[in-house]
């Protein structure tokens, strides 16, 4: 029975266009349906008001952090211009006692400070001498020393000062994470494999440039929502008000939820991991603003992050103008604000979200509120895997299934709340699903012309 192509992809995020290039490459018929209007998932830029503006993701660590990633960047030649990758300076500060404190997560931190005072440095060379010794596997957290532990039963035995103003704050300002109901074991393997923040960088042309890369190459259809996938005679029906496809086989790259919704007929042990696969919701608010402002402490900063105890809604402040030069017409200014957990659960839906962050944001920016320009509020109701100990209980029973006609790729499927996570899981996917196919095409060529109806 022929279809209309080898393997169609739903979604092109980093995941999906990673899986496609490596299938495409593969000498494989791929198609790419994607629901928004432009491709990079939860790693979108827009381009408005001569500005760059980062949607979701906004920095990728060195080569050892993102290997997979570093790969594609180099295969696609993404690196050839030495300033198309730039470092990001001054990274991360940590807002302590009424200004930003700068150095945070690098080693030159232990001697500035980094808004923590010496038994809390010195925690943090044992923790970081502890991760290097026991080398947490982002890719296997299920095998981490953490096991089950939940991260609030890892940061307890830390020093408070570490825990309140440094981990704490990362794991809910970047991840969105409830310690009490999230695993430790992806939060220590993340922090294990991402080094110092002395080293992140990000894409002096947005944080889409992979995914418009990969797309440059591929067949993608945009505003194709897909409805539901179902086993068809020779693979797979994908439904979308757009018009259905047929392929041999299917790579679900969305995140989890999503998949499960789109493919209820998935067997037992991809339902239950499915199921187990929880995200935490996030919130970013992009504000245009007529000249640039920073935190006090962190003139030239990028990210700063914001204690609990600090403000209860806002988890992160982020001087995107800061980033690397060029994201922002001269003279003027771009800041983010990252809800914290508790304010993405109630900000998420309000149409006043914008509003509201930045009038608690001006306690940390001071005269905010009358330098904006534009607002826009970046909603993801997936936002980042939040895996609890259920969800590391049920991946070796996912990991072990056989390949099928549907597969999977994104973020979700190592429980890495990052874009690497996404990139490794394409690499996987498209191996699983060749496998298929070539197993597939061999039972063919054995089974007798007479019989394949020529
Ligand atoms: C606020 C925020 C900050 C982040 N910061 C960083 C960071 O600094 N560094 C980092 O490495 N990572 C970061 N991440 C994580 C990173 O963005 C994700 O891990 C990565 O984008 C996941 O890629 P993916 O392809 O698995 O999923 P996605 O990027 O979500 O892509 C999935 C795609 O599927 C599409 N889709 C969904 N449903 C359907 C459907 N029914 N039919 C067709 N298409 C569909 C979506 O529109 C989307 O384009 C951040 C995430 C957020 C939200």
């Amino acid at each position: 029975m022929s279809t209309d192509t080898d393997v169609a992809v739903v979604g092109a995020g980093p995941a999906g266009l990673a899986a496609a290039y490596h299938l495409a490459r593969a000498g494989r018929t791929v198609r790419v349906l994607e629901a928004a209007e432009a491709v990079g998932g939860r790693m979108r830029t827009l381009r408005e008001h001569g500005c760059l503006i980062d949607t979701g993701a906004e920095m990728l660590p060195p080569a050892a952090g993102y290997p997979a990633t570093w790969r594609l960047i180099r295969e696609l030649g993404l690196d050839a211009d030495p300033r198309a990758v730039p470092r990001v300076r001054g990274a991360l500060s940590v807002w302590h006692a009424g200004r930003a404190r700068p150095n945070a997560g690098r080693p030159l931190g232990l001697l500035t400070g980094a808004g923590l005072g010496a038994a809390a440095r010195a925690d943090l060379v044992r923790l970081q001498l502890h991760l290097a010794r026991t080398r947490p596997d982002p890719e296997h957290p299920e095998r981490c020393p953490q096991g089950e532990q939940t991260l609030a039963a890892f940061l307890r035995g830390r020093h408070p000062e570490l825990r309140d103003r440094l981990l704490a704050p990362l794991a809910a300002g970047f991840f969105g994470w409830d310690p009490e109901r999230t695993a430790a074991a992806p939060f220590a393997a993340h922090l294990a494999s991402a080094g110092s923040t002395a080293g992140w960088r990000t894409y002096r042309d947005g944080m889409d440039t992979l995914a418009r890369a990969l797309a440059d190459r591929l067949d993608v259809a945009t505003g194709h929502p897909v409805t539901e996938v179902a086993a068809a005679p020779g693979g797979v029906r994908l439904d979308s008000p757009a018009g259905a496809l047929t392929a041999r086989a299917a790579v679900l790259a969305v995140p989890a939820p999503v998949a499960a919704r789109l493919h209820p007929g998935a067997p037992p042990a991809e339902r239950d991991y499915l199921a187990a696969c929880r995200y935490a919701p996030m919130l970013r608010v992009s504000l245009v603003l007529d000249r640039p402002l920073s935190p006090p402490g962190a003139r030239r900063g990028f990210a700063t992050l914001l204690p609990a105890g600090e403000d209860p809604l806002l988890g992160v402040v982020t001087a995107d103008h800061n980033k690397h030069p060029g994201r922002v017409p001269a003279g003027r200014g771009l800041v983010s604000l990252v809800a914290s957990p508790a304010g993405a659960a109630e900000l998420l839906d309000a149409p006043d979200a914008a509003d509201r962050l930045a009038a608690r944001a001006e306690r940390f920016l001071p005269g905010l509120t009358g330098r904006i320009r534009a607002a826009r509020a970046h909603r993801f109701r997936h936002g980042l895997p939040a895996p609890g100990p259920d969800a590391l209980r049920a991946r070796p029973a996912f990991a072990d299934r056989p390949p099928a006609a549907v597969d999977y790729a994104g973020d979700w499927v190592a429980l890495r709340p990052c874009s690497e996570g996404a990139v490794s899981s394409a690499a996987l996917a498209a191996d699983r699903v060749l496998a298929f196919l070539g197993d597939r095409d061999a039972r063919t060529a054995t089974v007798p012309a007479a019989r394949r109806g020529r």
